[in-house]
């Protein structure tokens, strides 16, 4: 057994990962009083990531994975309860000139476009915003980290960055753009400014948290093909959030799966959906709609996610798991090679096992791991409140 393994997101370049997360975890407090936490929700636990100049990372997991939570973390929205962030192999401390260059160079886009832009101002509003913020990237000048100009800038060169920004989101003509409000546009539309908007300050990585799940079926397709296009074009990392691994695997370079908090496979999009490792892995791709697919898939995983406020001792993943062992429901399995690139947090794959840990579970054992928590009183904290 090999010790956690980070994702490594494509090819390398030099100077080594452009974000490195270590060990990030985040912990809920539920319940109890505001100074005395009965519980913790555990919705992020000991993840690792390496993500590469240029690449497409997929984290890919069902509702209540912590796949959201971790690109807060990952956009320094949330504190994290323990783990670092390092970017171009700089520690991020919590109050420093690193942190706001920080929130330049990673930018968070979120699931819902029609929520994340204020109705009551037009496109041109939200883009020079960031704008007179942060300052015109490659205006040269004083600030040498970003090569910004903060401050007053005279109207004609502010409309001329929005007109840019707009036509790198193919909305276009831009002028007619920047006047409309978000009522007088498409979801994709919408969601296209929304990229504009974090373009505005010139990131290095784009965090996009299920970008595409509010659109329409048929315009996805053009948002996913604008974040490969950013990515060809401008060299933008992307960290692509989602629940639908099929997506992941025709933007993706490198996919990595969450279940209940942690990551439990990683690997090259096409290697890891060609030939899945880990049962969920497995599961998530037997759902996915295949229109090459006959019959309909069978559903070898029964149960639903654990309650992770009291999450399942070993793999999270046991009580679920059709080929669950005695050592399953005792130990949690590390990241373990399985193929070029690809490891899997599976004890299937770990070898020197005795004749008792490869021991199938039993039922009365998979029922006591599933059965729910007792509920929290009414006042309890709400899931997501800090302490
Ligand atoms: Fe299933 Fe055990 Fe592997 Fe978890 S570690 S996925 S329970 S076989």
């Amino acid at each position: 057994m090999t010790g956690p393994s980070p994702v490594v997101a494509g090819p390398e370049a030099g100077g080594g990962p452009l974000l490195e997360a270590s060990g990030l975890t985040k912990h809920f407090p539920v319940g109890g009083t505001r100074f005395a936490a009965r519980g913790v929700v555990h919705a992020v636990d000991d993840v690792s990531l390496r993500i590469a100049r240029g690449a497409i990372t997929a984290i890919v997991g069902e509702s209540g994975s912590g796949k959201s939570t971790l690109a807060k973390l990952l956009a320094r929205l949330i504190k994290p309860t323990g783990g670092s962030l390092a970017l171009d192999g700089k520690a991020i401390a919590a109050r420093s000139r690193a942190g706001r260059r920080y929130a330049r160079q990673v930018q968070l886009v979120l699931q819902d476009p029609f929520a994340s832009l204020n109705p009551i101002h037009d496109v041109r509003y939200h883009l020079v915003r960031p704008l007179k913020l942060h300052g015109i990237p490659g205006s040269g000048g004083p600030d040498g980290e970003n090569n910004v100009a903060r401050g007053p800038r005279p109207r004609a060169v502010l409309d001329q960055a929005v007109e840019d920004l707009l036509s790198r989101v193919a909305l276009t003509p831009p002028e007619a753009f920047a006047a409309k409000y978000p009522h007088e546009l498409s979801g994709g539309q919408r969601q296209r400014v929304a990229i504009a908007r974090a373009l505005a300050v010139a990131p290095a990585i784009l965090l996009a948290d299920e970008p595409v799940s509010m659109l329409d079926v048929s315009i996805r397709l053009g948002v996913l093909n604008l974040l490969a296009d950013l990515r060809e074009r401008d060299g933008l990392a992307i960290v692509y959030v989602t629940h639908d691994i099929a997506s992941a695997r025709y933007l993706a370079d490198t996919i990595a799966v969450m279940y209940a908090g942690r990551i439990v496979e990683t690997g090259p999009a096409a290697a890891l959906t060609d030939q899945p490792a880990h049962p969920y892995t497995q599961l998530l791709l037997s759902a996915a709609p295949d229109p090459d697919r006959a019959q309909r898939p069978s559903l070898r995983g029964k149960g639903a996610p654990p309650n992770l406020a009291t999450p399942p001792p070993g793999c999270r993943f046991h009580p679920r798991c059709p080929h669950a062992m005695r050592i399953c429901a005792e130990t949690v399995p590390t990241l373990t090679e399985t193929g070029a690139g690809q490891a899997s947090a599976c004890w299937l794959h770990a070898s020197g096992l005795s004749g008792a840990e490869r021991a199938p579970l039993k039922i009365a054992d998979l029922r006591a791991a599933s059965e729910p928590p007792p509920p929290y009183p009414d006042d309890a904290a709400e899931p997501g409140k800090e302490a």
